[in-house]
């Protein structure tokens, strides 16, 4: 019977020796996986975040190839957010670009298409922080037009130019391809005040002026101010924002000029 106890015996204390090693190791292989997971993770959300900047690449790098602004000099200058892109008469957006994040922006003037009362995500909740903001103020303000796809500024630019010519059309309209609206990041935006029509008059409406001093707290822009219509190659558009984000916005307000000049791209 001596035997088989010490057999016993021994198998108890490689036992217990193997639950020991079990014990030291685990916690550190449960951190392992724990990292790994993170890491996953991590991936996974960059992974996500960095898709609607894939989409803006071609337009970022015309933007630097002809402003001559270097990659590295443009990131050094923190303008290189998805949100900055430049679109406009020279700087074309591309006939198939549609942003993946659009969403329903609210509140939205009820006597347009919807189908068009789109803005990118980070716009869409800016917006509607904007317009709770306004509403404190007693200002009404609704989105009239947000996303506008190539195919439907196309169709808006022709009858444009079969009403006022091309040469006049051109000073408020844009070809398709060069729309700011297909960025998904601005908004024509109006109130009850002036029937949500798009009037230059706006801006001397209380909701005009409320949206010229305030909009960039909710990280837009007033896109084509008074005044400016030799850099932006607009006319003064008073209902017309943009997305730019707080930062960027916020600069743009207090040094009174336009997303063209702090891009640097004049
Ligand atoms: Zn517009």
């Amino acid at each position: 019977m001596g035997r088989p106890t010490l057999n016993v015996l021994v198998a108890v204390l490689a036992l217990l020796v193997l639950i020991g090693l079990v014990l030291l190791v685990v916690p550190y292989a449960g951190n392992s996986v724990g990292e790994q997971q993170e890491e996953a993770e991590s991936g996974i959300s960059a992974e996500l975040e960095s898709q609607p900047r894939k989409e803006t690449l071609q337009s970022d790098a015309s933007r630097q190839a002809s402003s001559g602004i270097s990659e590295e000099n443009s990131q050094t200058a923190d303008r290189s957010s998805e949100y900055l892109i430049l679109v406009n008469k020279t700087h074309g957006i591309g006939k198939t670009y549609k942003p993946k994040d659009l969403k329903a922006a609210k509140p939205a003037a009820s006597d347009r298409p919807e189908e068009y009362q789109k803005l990118r995500k980070a716009a869409a909740r800016a917006f509607y922080r904007l317009s709770k903001g306004a509403k404190k103020k007693d200002c009404v303000i609704k989105l009239t037009t947000g996303f506008r796809p190539y195919d439907y500024q196309k169709t808006l630019y022709k009858q444009y130019i079969q009403a006022d010519g091309k040469k006049r059309a051109e000073q408020y309209s844009a070809k398709p391809g060069y729309s700011e609206h297909q960025s998904g990041l601005s908004a024509d935006v109006s109130s009850p005040s002036v029937d949500y029509e798009l009037t230059r008059s706006y801006g001397k409406t209380k909701e005009g002026k409320w949206l010229a001093k305030n909009a960039h707290k909710y990280g837009f822009i007033i896109r084509y101010p008074k005044g400016r219509e030799d850099i932006t190659g607009y006319e003064y558009e008073p209902w017309h924002i943009r997305y730019v984000g707080t930062d960027a916005a916020k600069e743009i307000y207090e040094q009174g000029i336009t997303l063209e000049e702090y891009l640097g791209d004049i």
